[in-house]
């Protein structure tokens, strides 16, 4: 069945609070590429990259972000240096030009990893509007 293959898929990919992926890439247990880091932000490489330059932002802290959804205005600190360490890593990619920033909120945004991160996408000429 298409639909419970669907909702099982959502229920995989809900969020649950659980420690992601992310948490072993912060720790270095499973290496990544990194562009960008500081003690707040790690920006690393898209492991799929669905553009020559795909780079995730994401906070070393996840402090209950696992979605933008979850913000709350004392988060607006590190929102705004997840957005400032966006701008650092198209300059140092080379894309400062023309870049687009992404976030994926939840299931129908296709949020596939709970721990906000950013995407930084450029190095070719994007369409609009997204799929
Ligand atoms: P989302 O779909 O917006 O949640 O984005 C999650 C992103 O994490 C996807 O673009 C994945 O390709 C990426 N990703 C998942 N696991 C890894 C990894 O181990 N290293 C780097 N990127 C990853």
């Amino acid at each position: 069945h298409d639909e419970e293959a669907a909702a099982k898929a959502a229920a995989i990919n809900a969020d649950n609070g659980a420690p992601t992926i992310f948490d072993k890439i912060i720790a270095k247990e499973i290496p990544s590429t990194i562009v960008y880091e500081d003690d707040k932000v790690l920006a690393f490489k898209d492991i799929s990259p669905q553009a020559p330059v795909h780079v995730l932002v994401i906070p070393k802290f996840r402090d209950g972000l696992t979605q933008l959804g979850k913000a709350e205005q004392r988060h607006g600190v590190i929102l705004g240096q997840l957005l400032y360490a966006a701008r650092i890593v198209a300059e140092k990619e080379g894309i400062l030009d023309g870049f687009r920033v992404v976030i994926n909120n939840g299931p129908s945004a296709c949020q596939s990893v709970y721990h906000l991160h950013l995407h930084v996408l450029g190095g070719r000429q994007m369409k609009w509007p997204p799929g």
